[in-house]
């Protein structure tokens, strides 16, 4: 097994290890962008727009943030499937994204942990650290190296990302799934 595949093999196993329930590495050429993934932010259906550092249109130009993606040459894609009672259990959902939201961030530690420095840690829907963010006060953002993005404010295309890695776009009734991604380079480009 070459340096790479051990790497590989190892943040499997640890990311499998933090409670996701699937993991897979793919290259960053396989992640497909859509600039109209702006368009679906800006209609502001989360209630989220221009209110978050990490969300539009303060997290970015669509365009740079899409090419961004391109400077990295992996991507670890994971997702969390939690039990909600019904489709209408919006509590329920909320408190499992908050719960996708803390294995981004203990992704953050297996990352430095192997020494993986070169990495982009990308979410589901919104940035998720503070239960306020910070630039509604219009004060500095206060985790700036927790901060973390979302896919699709990145124009990241998840339902073609789902069947990129061979994983269901949800997973059944009662259950809420979501996505997120660590892109990643071993040494600098
Ligand atoms: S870490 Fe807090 S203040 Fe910073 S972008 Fe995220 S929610 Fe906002």
């Amino acid at each position: 097994m070459c340096e790479k595949e051990k790497i590989f093999a190892e943040l499997l196993s640890l990311t499998s290890e933090i409670g996701v329930f699937k993991v897979k590495i793919i290259q960053t050429e396989k992640v497909e962008t859509d600039k109209s993934f702006r368009l679906l932010c800006e209609s502001n259906a989360c209630g989220m727009y221009g209110k978050c550092y990490m969300c539009p249109p303060n997290v970015g130009n669509i365009d740079e943030l899409m090419a961004q993606i391109k400077n990295y040459d992996y991507g670890l894609v994971y997702q969390t499937v939690g039990q909600i009672e019904d489709s209408y259990d919006f509590e329920g959902m909320l408190e499992e994204k908050k719960k996708s939201y803390l294995i981004t961030q203990k992704l953050r530690k297996v990352f430095e942990n192997l020494g993986i420095l070169k990495v982009l840690h990308l979410g589901a829907g919104g940035c998720g650290v503070c239960d306020k963010c910070a630039q509604q006060d219009g004060l500095p953002c206060h985790f700036p190296e927790l901060a973390t993005p979302s896919l699709e404010a990145y124009g990241v295309n998840v339902s073609n990302l789902a069947k990129v890695v061979d994983m269901k776009y949800t997973n059944g009734q009662n259950t809420v799934t979501y996505f997120g991604m660590v892109l990643f380079s071993l040494g600098e480009k």
